[in-house]
């Protein structure tokens, strides 16, 4: 292998907790970013331009319009088309910095398919998992699949002008152990309802992208959860070192409720006049040829077409545009109600 050009790297090789060393580590290593939203895009972005070698994106959506204002990896470009954020994100990456490789993944990570996509495959297993999600249910997910795979856990939540991020590891506790249970449905305030202030994600982002560099270059990471308030620039650290829950379910009894539970079902987005709809049992990644659904569409409506999906807005559904990805997942947009939008999927893609 052509030996990597370190001197762009100069201002952090220079960095008494990284060096030339350091470097080499990072160059060498795998993350993984679940959810390229508003955290996973400054995330990958940093993490990127810093040369951590190996970047697996996993993301379920489309870049839209709203997205612009805090989505830092995309353009107007990307929401016209409506691209599915991993693939926007895979393109711009490689702009930034070709000794990165990236794997995007199209998908909604979930029980049945969350092992064989980040821990079994040719890419290597990662070194950490960082937290881009937007929702509770995935965040359980994911802190099982970590715990199980004693993979670092790099947390973070983003609502209004608050954000808080902590590092979830064998050595301390996990998120079970501090938040217990996911919150009620509607029981939380959500981007939706309160909105988010950019910097306040761009703030946590970046420290979920420290705490990575640090955890893989082999540094101390503090046991801890930090708090932000970007709007009064307050910050408050919380002592996690003695959290562990010596009864944890998760990484007391390793029981994994969330990974070993089933699958959601079709779900609506959240605030997006969208629902998700997965394919049948029998759907496994890279099954659907995208190819002939786009032939087999082409009296149906306008078809239009990327290297991950292929979208058709039917004649007869005026409003309805239904986006199909490689793992026969869909987004139907213009449907908020999922039985009508199973439907839609029954019709236009297949039981
Ligand atoms: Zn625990």
């Amino acid at each position: 292998m052509e030996q990597t050009d370190l001197s762009k790297y100069a201002r952090q090789t220079v960095l008494p907790g990284i060096g030339i060393e350091g470097q080499r580590r990072l160059l060498a290593s795998h993350a993984a970013i679940i959810g390229c939203g508003t955290l996973g895009c400054v995330i990958a972005d940093q993490l990127c331009r810093a040369g951590v070698g190996r970047l697996t994106i996993l993301d379920r959506d489309l870049v839209e319009p709203g997205n612009l204002q805090r989505q830092v990896l995309f353009d107007r470009a990307d929401a016209e088309a409506r691209l599915p954020k991993a693939e926007a994100a895979l393109e711009r990456l490689g702009e930034i910095n070709s000794d990165v490789r990236v794997r995007a993944l199209v998908a909604d990570l979930r029980p049945s398919n969350a092992e064989a996509l980040l821990f079994d495959d040719k890419f290597g297993r990662p070194e950490v998992i960082l937290d881009g999600t937007d929702n509770f249910e995935t965040r359980f997910l994911l802190n099982d699949l970590c715990v199980k795979h004693a993979v670092p856990y790099v947390y973070a939540g983003v609502v209004g002008t608050r954000a808080m991020r902590a590092v979830f590891r064998a050595q301390g506790c996990c998120l079970r152990c501090v938040f217990d249970r996911p919150p009620a449905p509607g029981s939380q305030p959500t981007c939706e309802t309160a909105g988010v202030l950019a910097p306040a994600a761009a703030m946590i982002g970046a420290m979920q992208a420290a705490e990575a560099i640090k955890l893989l270059v082999g540094a101390e990471v503090a046991m801890d959860l930090v708090e932000i308030d970007a709007w009064g620039g307050l910050l408050r650290r919380v002592d996690l070192s003695r959290s562990r829950d010596p009864d944890c379910p998760c990484c007391a009894q390793r029981r994994f409720e969330f990974l070993e539970g089933p699958d959601p079902e079709a779900a609506a987005l959240c605030g997006r006049n969208a629902v998700q709809v997965m394919p049948g049992p029998q759907g496994t990644p890279g099954r659907l040829d995208l190819e002939s659904l786009a032939g087999s569409w082409r009296t149906v409506g306008t078809v239009s077409r990327s290297a991950f999906m292929v979208r058709v807005e039917p004649y007869e559904q005026a409003g309805v545009t239904v986006s199909v990805f490689r793992d026969g997942r869909a987004v139907i947009e213009g449907v908020e109600d999922p039985s009508r939008a199973r439907a839609i999927y029954a019709r236009y893609v297949g039981a």
